[in-house]
C-alpha cells in the first residue's frame, strides 16, 4: 500500500523501482574480482607465495576466520555509502543488504552452517543520537530477514574521545580500535553462560581491518564462541 502511494526511485538512476537501488543498477555495482585472499577478501594478483593468502595475511594469526566485502571502492559506491550513513538513507539498508546476501551465497563456509548469528559493529551513543540509527545494525537486520537469522547486539562502542578513524595512521587505528570496542555487559536477568558458536560481524566499510580485528578479538572472549566471520559492503582501497 505504502509503496503504491509513494513509489521508490532508484538512488543511482532515478527510475521508479521497488527498492531504492533498481535491479539494473544493482547488477552494475562493481564486485571484487577473483582471485581474492581467502582470509581477508583482498583481491590478489595470484602471484603471491601462498595462493590462498595475500602478502599481508601470510603467516599472520587473525582473530576472525574470514572477511569478505561485496564491492570495490568507486566514487559511485562511496556516494551510495555516504547517502546511507549521513543523509538519512536508512531506506538503502534493504538493497545494500541484498549485496551481503549475494556475498553469503558465494562464501562456501558461511553456507555450510545455518546457525550463524549476526552481530553489527556498533557506533557511539553520540553518533546514534545524531544519525538516528546504526548503519551496520540496519544492514544486519535486513540481512537477517533475508537469511532467516538472528541478530544480537553483543558489542558496544566506547567514546574514546579520539578523532575519526579515517584520519589515523594504520598503527594508531589499530590501537584506537582495540580500546574502542568491548562486549556489552548483559543485564543481570540476561546473563548467560554460553553464547552462539558462530558469529558474523556486519559492517559497512572495511579499511585496514582494524575494527574487524578488534571486534572479533572481543567476541572470541565470550564463552562458547568458536568462529567469527566478517561481512562488509565495501573494501576501501581495492
Ligand atoms: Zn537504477
Ligand atoms: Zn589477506
Amino acid at each position: 500500500m505504502l509503496s503504491w502511494l509513494f513509489p521508490a526511485t532508484c538512488e543511482l538512476c532515478g527510475e521508479n523501482a521497488e527498492l531504492t537501488v533498481c535491479p539494473g543498477c544493482m547488477q552494475k555495482l562493481p564486485r571484487i574480482p577473483a582471485p581474492i585472499c581467502l582470509h581477508c577478501g583482498a583481491p590478489t594478483a595470484g602471484q603471491q607465495t601462498d595462493p590462498d593468502r595475500c602478502e599481508n595475511c601470510a603467516g599472520q594469526p587473525r582473530p576472525f576466520l574470514l572477511a569478505r566485502q561485496a564491492l570495490r571502492q568507486t566514487d559511485e559506491v562511496m556516494q551510495l555509502i555516504y547517502q546511507f550513513k549521513y543523509h538519512r538513507g536508512i531506506h538503502l539498508a534493504r538493497p545494500l543488504a541484498q549485496l551481503l546476501h549475494e556475498l553469503w551465497e558465494q562464501t562456501p563456509h558461511l553456507r555450510r552452517h545455518d546457525d550463524w548469528v549476526l552481530v553489527p559493529v556498533p557506533v557511539t551513543q553520540e553518533k546514534l543520537y545524531t544519525r538516528g540509527y546504526n548503519q551496520a545494525g540496519e544492514l544486519a537486520r535486513q540481512l537477517a530477514r533475508l537469511r532467516h537469522l538472528r541478530v544480537m547486539d553483543l558489542l558496544e562502542r566506547r567514546d574514546t574521545g579520539i578523532i575519526s578513524q579515517t584520519r589515523l595512521t594504520a598503527t594508531a587505528r589499530r590501537l584506537n580500535a582495540m580500546r574502542a570496542y568491548r562486549c556489552r555487559r548483559p543485564r543481570f536477568w540476561q546473563r548467560r553462560t554460553t553464547y552462539p558458536a558462530r558469529l558474523v560481524l556486519v559492517d559497512d566499510v572495511f579499511t585496514t581491518g582494524s575494527t574487524a580485528r578488534a571486534c572479533a578479538t572481543q567476541l572470541r572472549k565470550l564463552p562458547g564462541v568458536k568462529e567469527v566471520a566478517v561481512l562488509c559492503l565495501v573494501r576501501i582501497g581495492a
